[in-house]
């Protein structure tokens, strides 16, 4: 269900989160002043920007795995490494439309990283913490192996099993 997209669309999506980001920082500096600080108020079109603990650890404890098997596994364990450790991975509480097709992962070249947590607000059929890293390095196997959309989507998604 992953797939890429154009640079426009990710860097209009990251344009979003930033400017939520950006509001929720002015409204903790006020907090010292004001009662009724901003910071409290929902913000609907904000998302997570942290992995959850239980998905970081997994996230470690796979890298250590993928850099042991070597080859192609270690190759895109070292794209999926910098993004995670640069911070470079954004999370969205759900997937999103790209044109007809639902999708749960995107990246760019330089190795930023979009990752859906759940499927829909109800979560219908459940994204565990696996369907998230398989997610995380089917998205750093396009960007290690330079992988287009279309046919490669399967060749993505190879590279990951064969590194179960
Ligand atoms: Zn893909």
């Amino acid at each position: 269900m992953c797939r890429r997209v154009h640079r426009v669309a990710f860097t209009a999506a990251l344009a979003a989160t930033a400017g939520c980001t950006s509001v929720r920082s002015s409204a903790l500096a006020l907090n010292g002043d004001d009662p009724t600080p901003l910071a409290s108020a929902p913000c609907a079109s904000c998302v997570p920007t942290t992995l959850g603990s239980d998905v970081a650890q997994a996230v470690e404890k796979r890298l250590t795995e993928l850099k042991a098997q070597g080859g192609p596994c270690s190759s895109y364990a070292a794209v999926l490494e910098r993004s995670y450790r640069n911070g470079r991975i954004v999370i969205r509480p759900f997937m999103w439309r790209v044109g007809s097709q639902l999708t749960s992962g995107e990246a760019t070249p330089n190795g930023d990283m979009i990752l859906a947590r759940e499927i829909d607000p109800l979560n219908v059929g459940v994204r565990t913490v696996g369907d998230l890293l398989w997610t995380l390095e089917h998205e750093a196997a396009h960007v290690a192996f330079k992988l287009g959309n279309g046919v490669t989507e399967d060749r993505a998604n190879d590279y990951v099993r064969a590194c179960k």
